[in-house]
C-alpha cells in the first residue's frame, strides 16, 4: 500500500425506534485503506462480510430485543472503528411479577413491569384507587434493560390495609393488570366494637397506651381523649408549655363515645393515634412577621431572625427564627408540608419549638423559637481550645467548655432522643449540626433533615441526589440503608464524640470512601483526649455492631444524667 488509512464505519439510520413486530433495515458503510473487513456485532450473533456496504434486515422485532445493541465494525491492519445503536422498541406494558407482600424495614408488595415507554402505575385496593403518600408509595428499586422492579411500599400497615391489591400498568400502547391478596395484620377487634380506627397505624400504639393507662393515675373506665399528652404521660415532657393541648380547635373531637375511642369490653379507651395526624398546623399571618437579620442558610433556604407579633397571649412580640423555602417546586412544597406536620406534633423541652407556617405567598415560611447561640457544632468549635487560642489578646475571650457542661449538653440531647423514640420517630440524621443552643446552655434537637447543604462535606453523595451522613451512620445503615432507633443510638454515640472533641468532624482524617470502609470493617472512633472513661464506654455501648446489643436510649439518658450530676472529680479522666 502506498498509504494506510484508519477505517471508518457509518450506520444508517443512526437511531431506530419502532413498534414491536415491525421490521427494520440497517445499512453499514465502511471505508479505509486497505479496504476493511465489515463485521456486524449483535448480542446473539456476529457476521463477517468483506464488502464495503452491508445491509442488515431485522424482522418481527420483539420486546425482548428492546435496548439490544447493534454494532457495525470496520477493521483493517491499521485498526478498527465501530458505529452502533440501541434498538428502541415500543411495546405495551406487561406485569411480569406481582408477589405476596413481604416485610423488611417496610412492607413491600414486589412487582416487575416491562413496557416502553415506561408504564404509569396505579394501585387499587378492593377496587378503590390507592392514594399514594408518605405511608404508601410505589418505589422503583431497579431498572434493567426491559424491566422496572419495585415495591408498593407500606409503612407500618395495619389490618385496614389488608385486601386485594390490583396493579394497573398503562402506556400509550396498552394496559396490563394483575392482582394479589395482601394480609398485613389481623383485625384486632370484632367489627361491631370498632368505631373509628382508620388512623390507628400500629398496634404498638395501642399496646403502649394500655400500659400507660394502667400506670396512669387518671385511669378510669370513662376516659376521654384530649390529645396524646394525656396518655403518653409520666414523662418529663409535661414541662413543655405546648404539650398539654386543651380540647380546643386544634384537636379532633373528643366526646367519650366519639370517633377517637375504641370500646374494649366495658372500658372506653382513648386511642393513641399516629401523632402526625393529631395536631393541626398553625398558620401565622405574614404581616405578623418582621424580619431582622439573616442567621444562616439550610437546604430549604435562608434562615432569618424575626419578630413575630400576636403569637403568645402574654407577649406582644417574640423573637423567632424563620426558615424560608427558596425553591417552591411541587416536591419541595410536599417536603415542606410533611416537615411542618411532623414538627407540629413533636413537642418536647429538648426539641426546638415549632410555632407554625406562613403560606400566604412565596416564599413559604416556617416559624421556630429562636435559639440564641445557633447550632451546636458551631457553638462547640467556638468554645474549644482552638477558638480560645485564636482569640488570645482580644478583650472578649471565649471560655473553654468544661466537662460537666459537655455532659449537660449530652444529657439534654439524650432526653430529646428518649422522647423521639417514644414517638416511634427515627431521626436518621442526628449530629451536633442539627442541634441548637439557647440561653443557659439549653440544648434542643433542632433539625429534621433540612441542613444538608451547609455542611455538605459531612454528607456522602450516593447516586444523584441522595446525601448520606455516613460519618454518623452504623454499618447496617451504610450497607443496607437500614435506619432504626438503634441506628439513631449509633449516631448519638458519634454526637457524644463530637461534643468531647469540641465539634471535630468524625474521621476528619479520612475521605468518605475510607470512612465507609472503616465503619463497615468494624473500626470505631478513638477516645477523645478530654473524654472520661465512663463516657467513652458509653460511646462503645452505642457502637456495638449488632444493633440490638447497643445500649437503649433510656439507659444512655440516665447514665448521662448520673454523670452530669456527679462532680467531675469523680470521673476517671485518665482512664
Ligand atoms: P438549618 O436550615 O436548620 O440548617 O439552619 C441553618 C442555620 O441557621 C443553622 O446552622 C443555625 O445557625 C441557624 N438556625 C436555624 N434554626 C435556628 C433557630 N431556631 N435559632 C437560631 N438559629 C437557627
Amino acid at each position: 500500500w502506498l498509504f494506510e488509512e484508519v477505517p471508518t464505519a457509518t450506520l444508517s439510520p443512526p437511531k431506530v425506534t419502532i413498534m414491536e413486530g415491525d421490521n427494520v433495515q440497517l445499512t453499514c458503510t465502511t471505508a479505509g485503506v486497505p479496504s476493511p473487513e465489515l463485521i456486524w456485532d449483535m448480542s446473539l450473533f456476529t457476521n463477517y462480510t468483506s464488502g464495503q456496504i452491508s445491509v442488515l434486515r431485522l424482522s418481527n422485532l420483539s420486546s425482548s430485543d428492546h435496548n439490544s445493541r447493534i454494532s457495525c465494525i470496520a477493521e483493517n491492519i491499521v485498526g478498527d472503528r465501530e458505529s452502533s445503536l440501541l434498538l428502541n422498541i415500543l411495546f405495551p406494558p406487561k406485569i411480569t411479577k406481582l408477589s405476596d407482600a413481604i416485610s423488611d424495614h417496610h412492607w413491600c408488595i414486589p412487582f416487575s413491569v416491562s413496557g416502553n415507554p415506561q408504564p404509569e402505575l396505579q394501585w387499587y385496593r378492593n377496587d378503590v384507587e390507592v392514594t399514594e403518600g408518605q405511608y404508601i408509595m410505589t418505589m422503583i428499586h431497579d431498572i434493567t434493560e426491559r424491566e422496572y422492579h419495585g415495591c408498593l411500599q407500606l409503612d407500618s400497615p395495619t389490618h385496614i390495609n389488608n385486601g386485594r391489591y390490583r396493579l394497573v400498568a398503562k402506556n400509550r400502547y396498552g394496559t396490563d393488570r394483575k392482582e394479589v391478596d395482601a394480609h398485613f395484620m389481623v383485625e384486632p377487634w370484632g367489627k361491631g366494637d370498632v368505631l373509628t380506627l382508620s388512623i390507628l397505624r400500629e398496634l404498638n400504639w395501642l399496646a403502649e397506651m394500655l400500659v400507660n393507662i394502667l400506670n396512669s393515675p387518671i385511669s378510669s373506665p370513662t376516659l376521654s381523649l384530649t390529645g396524646p399528652s394525656s396518655v403518653i404521660s409520666n414523662d418529663d415532657d409535661s414541662a413543655s408549655p405546648l404539650h398539654h393541648v386543651s380540647n380546643g380547635s386544634n384537636t379532633p373531637s373528643s366526646s367519650e363515645m366519639g370517633p377517637d375511642a375504641v370500646i374494649i369490653g366495658m372500658t372506653n379507651i382513648p386511642v393513641i393515634e399516629n401523632p402526625q395526624y393529631f395536631r393541626i398546623i398553625q398558620h401565622i399571618m405574614r404581616h405578623n412577621i418582621v424580619l431582622k437579620r439573616e442567621l444562616g442558610e439550610g437546604a430549604f433556604g435562608k434562615v432569618f431572625l424575626a419578630e413575630c407579633y400576636n403569637l403568645s397571649p402574654d407577649q406582644e412580640k417574640i423573637l423567632v427564627a424563620v426558615k424560608t423555602l427558596k425553591e417552591a417546586s411541587e416536591n419541595a412544597r410536599k417536603d415542606f408540608h410533611r416537615e411542618a406536620e411532623l414538627l407540629t406534633n413533636l413537642q418536647h423541652e429538648h426539641i426546638v419549638t415549632f410555632y407554625g407556617v406562613c403560606v400566604e405567598s412565596d416564599p413559604l415560611i416556617m416559624v421556630f423559637e429562636y435559639m440564641k447561640h445557633g447550632d451546636l457544632n458551631k457553638f462547640l468549635r467556638a468554645h474549644g481550645p482552638d477558638a480560645v487560642l485564636m482569640a488570645k489578646g482580644q478583650t472578649t475571650r471565649p471560655v473553654e467548655l468544661t466537662q460537666s457542661q459537655m455532659l449537660h449538653i449530652a444529657q439534654q440531647i439524650a432526653s430529646g432522643m428518649v422522647y423521639l423514640a417514644s414517638q416511634h420517630f427515627v431521626h436518621c440524621d442526628l449530629a451536633t449540626r442539627n442541634c441548637l443552643v439557647g440561653e443557659n446552655l439549653l440544648v434542643k434537637i433542632g433539625d429534621f433533615g433540612m441542613s444538608r447543604d451547609v455542611y455538605s462535606t459531612d454528607y456522602y453523595r450516593v447516586g444523584g441526589h441522595t446525601m448520606l451522613p455516613i460519618r454518623w451512620m452504623p454499618p447496617e445503615s451504610i450497607m443496607y440503608r437500614k435506619f432504626t432507633t438503634e441506628s439513631d443510638i449509633w449516631s448519638l454515640g458519634v454526637v457524644l464524640w463530637e461534643i468531647f472533641t469540641y465539634g471535630k468532624q468524625p474521621w476528619y482524617q479520612l475521605s468518605n470512601n475510607e470512612v465507609s470502609e472503616c465503619i463497615t470493617q468494624g473500626r470505631v472512633l478513638q477516645r477523645p483526649r478530654t473524654c472520661p472513661k465512663e463516657v467513652y464506654d458509653l460511646m462503645l455501648g452505642c457502637w456495638q455492631r449488632v444493633p440490638h446489643m447497643r445500649l437503649n436510649i433510656k439507659e444512655i439518658h440516665s447514665l448521662l444524667l448520673h454523670l452530669a450530676k456527679a462532680s467531675p472529680v469523680y470521673l476517671d479522666i485518665l482512664g
